[in-house]
C-alpha cells in the first residue's frame, strides 16, 4: 500500500504527498486520530517513503529499501509500540535519543515510529524533545496517537500533525472490496456503516465473524463422524447466523476437506478432524462430501431458507457418511 490506495481524508493524502515531493519533508510528525484509522498503516508508508532507494516516486515498492521495509528487516526502522510495556520509558526515549545521531546504515532517511503514544508520560516526552529541537539530519520522527492535544504542547509546535478521519462508508466499502474480493459486496458495505466508516474496526469485525466461521466449521467436520445426527444438527443450526457467515463456514469446511484429502492418500495433516474422517471414510467419500459441500454453496446462493438450510446440510452429510 502506498499513499494512492491509502484511504483517508483528502486534506492529509494532499499534504504528505505534496510534503513526499518536496525538499523539506518534516523531520517530526504526529499523526492522530482514532483506533482503526490507519495511523499505522500510514506511519508504515512514510517510513517506506524515508528508506526507499528509486528515484522516482517514493515509495516504490520494489527497490531493496521498500522490501526490507515491507519484511521488516530495514536496520534504518525503529519501531517502538506504547503497548509494549516500558517501549516508550524515558530510558528507552534516551537510548532512541543517543541512536538517533548515529548516520543511516543505508536507507537516506533514518525512521523512528514511536506508536501509541497516549500514555507516554510528560519526562519521555521532553527528553524527545531535546532532539525534536535540534534534530540530526536525515532523521525523521512519526509518532502516532489518539489525539495529538494528548501530547505536550512543545511537542506538538515542534512537528507536522495530521489528523486521520474515517472516510464515507461506501468509500470504505469500495477499500474492503478489494481487500476481500470473495466475500459478498453487500455484507461489506454494511460492515463500513457498521462502524462508520472507520476500516481497522470494520476488518475486525469481519475477521472476526472468519475465526468464528472457521471454529464451526472444524466442529461440524470433527462431528460428521463422532457425533449423533442430532448433535451435528445442532452445529448445522448455528448457519442461521447469516447467510455470508454459512457461506465462509462452508468454505472452511471445503479447506477441511482438501485436508481429509491430503490425509487420506497418506499426506501429514494437523486438523485432527481429517485424521479422523481420513480414517473412517473411503477417498471416495470424501470426495463425496466435497461435491456436497460444494453444492450446499450453491444452494445457500439461492433464497433458501436459513433455517431450512442447516437441517437440510445436517441430513445431507449424515447420509454421505453412512449411505
Ligand atoms: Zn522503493
Amino acid at each position: 500500500m502506498d499513499l494512492k490506495t491509502f484511504v483517508a481524508n483528502e486534506t492529509v493524502l494532499y499534504e504528505l504527498s505534496h510534503a513526499m515531493n518536496s525538499d523539506t519533508f518534516p523531520h517530526a510528525i504526529i499523526i492522530d486520530g482514532a483506533a482503526g484509522t490507519g495511523k499505522k498503516t500510514l506511519a508504515d508508508i512514510i517510513a517506506r517513503y524515508c528508506v526507499c532507494l528509486s528515484d522516482g516516486e517514493k515509495p516504490c515498492g520494489h527497490c531493496p529499501g521498500c522490501l526490507k521495509a515491507l519484511h521488516g528487516t530495514h536496520t534504518d526502522i525503529f519501531i517502538a509500540d506504547g503497548n509494549t510495556p516500558g517501549a516508550l520509558a524515558i530510558d528507552a526515549i534516551r537510548k532512541i535519543r543517543s541512536d538517533a545521531y548515529i548516520v543511516p546504515n543505508e536507507a537516506p532517511k533514518k525512521v523512528y515510529e514511536i506508536l501509541d503514544c497516549d500514555k507516554i508520560q510528560a519526562a519521555a516526552q521532553n527528553a524527545l524533545l531535546k532532539i525534536l529541537e535540534e534534530p540530526p539530519k536525515n532523521v525523521v520522527f512519526v509518532l502516532t496517537v489518539t489525539s495529538a492535544n494528548m501530547l505536550l504542547q512543545t511537542v506538538r509546535s515542534r512537528s507536522r500533525i495530521y489528523t486521520l478521519y474515517p472516510p464515507a462508508p461506501e468509500q470504505a466499502a469500495q477499500f474492503l472490496r478489494e481487500l476481500y474480493p470473495d466475500k459478498d459486496s453487500e455484507e461489506l458495505l454494511s460492515a463500513a456503516r457498521l462502524t462508520d466508516g472507520n476500516i481497522g474496526k470494520a476488518i475486525q469485525t469481519i475477521e472476526s465473524g472468519s475465526e468464528e466461521a472457521k471454529a464451526l466449521a472444524d466442529e461440524i467436520m470433527a462431528a460428521v463422524t463422532t457425533k449423533r445426527e442430532y448433535d451435528l444438527l445442532l452445529l448445522t443450526s448455528r448457519l442461521s447466523a447469516g447467510r455470508e457467515f454459512a457461506s465462509s463456514v462452508l468454505d472452511f469446511m471445503l479447506e477441511d476437506v482438501g485436508e481429509c484429502i491430503r490425509a487420506s492418500v497418506g499426506l501429514p495433516t494437523n486438523l485432527k478432524a481429517a485424521q479422523d474422517i481420513a480414517a473412517k471414510l473411503s477417498p471416495k467419500r470424501v470426495y463425496k462430501l466435497a461435491d456436497n459441500i460444494e453444492n450446499a454453496k450453491n444452494v445457500l446462493k439461492s433464497n433458501v431458507n436459513l433455517n431450512f438450510f442447516g437441517t437440510w446440510l445436517c441430513a445431507v452429510l449424515k447420509s454421505v457418511v453412512s449411505g
